[in-house]
């Protein structure tokens, strides 16, 4: 990787990996035959066999971010001149897809995320944006929490002037149950720096994500 550079404060460890045993394992698994037996499922079949395994490797999967991601921690010096004055370039990037659990419900929450900031003497690229989405995104959580963790983990990372992320996500746990019309979107918006004070940025932002769905 081209001029990577590690910081200090890079490298610590953002979790410690889930560590599971194997009998740990087995026993979750004939929980799981048990609850989905209960609800009417005939797990003795062909097609259900190993559907108890399959459905904890699935959860188990999907809230990989709870074993952190260490390929987040490099970030690259910004090209500009961090004396320069002037008004500097918002960098956008999405939609980056993701896929959540709700913590309420440990059903899927999934949509995309538009993650802007305007650099200090850092950026980031984007593959990196992507794996801070998916750092948070792959947990048990709520929409107003990952767009927090995705915004202070970037400021964190760069130390950027300003952050601005928009979750827009439809919720499997409402719409399964018929509170919510299928294909309602729940849209949130977080800022950070320069966004929070300045409203033409935010502005900006959220015409620049709508020109890019014409
Ligand atoms: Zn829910």
């Amino acid at each position: 990787m081209e001029s990577a550079v590690v910081l200090p404060w890079h490298g610590r460890p953002e979790s410690a990996p889930r560590e599971l045993g194997a009998a740990d394992w087995e026993r979750y698994e004939r929980h799981l035959a048990e609850i989905l037996a209960a609800l009417g499922m005939d797990i003795d079949t062909p097609g259900t066999r190993e559907t108890p395994r399959r459905l904890l490797r699935a959860l188990y999967d999907a809230t990989a971010g709870y074993d952190g991601d260490p390929k987040l921690l490099t970030a690259f010096p910004a090209e500009r001149d961090p004396s320069r004055s002037g008004r500097d370039g918002l960098i956008l990037e999405g939609p980056i897809a993701f896929v959540a659990l709700c913590e309420h419900h440990a059903l899927p929450f999934h949509g995309v995320a538009h993650v802007a900031y305007v650099a200090g003497s850092e950026i980031i690229g984007i593959s990196k944006l992507t794996r801070l989405v998916r750092l948070y995104a792959r947990r048990f959580t709520v929409q107003e929490r990952l767009g927090e963790q995705i915004a202070d983990r970037l400021v964190e990372l760069i130390a950027p002037r300003g952050v601005a992320v928009r979750l827009e996500a439809a919720h499997l746990c409402t719409q399964m149950r018929g509170v919510e019309e299928t294909g309602s979107r729940t849209v949130t918006t977080f800022w950070r720096g320069t966004f929070d004070e300045d409203a033409d940025l935010r502005r900006e932002f959220l015409d620049e994500i709508r020109a890019a769905h014409r």
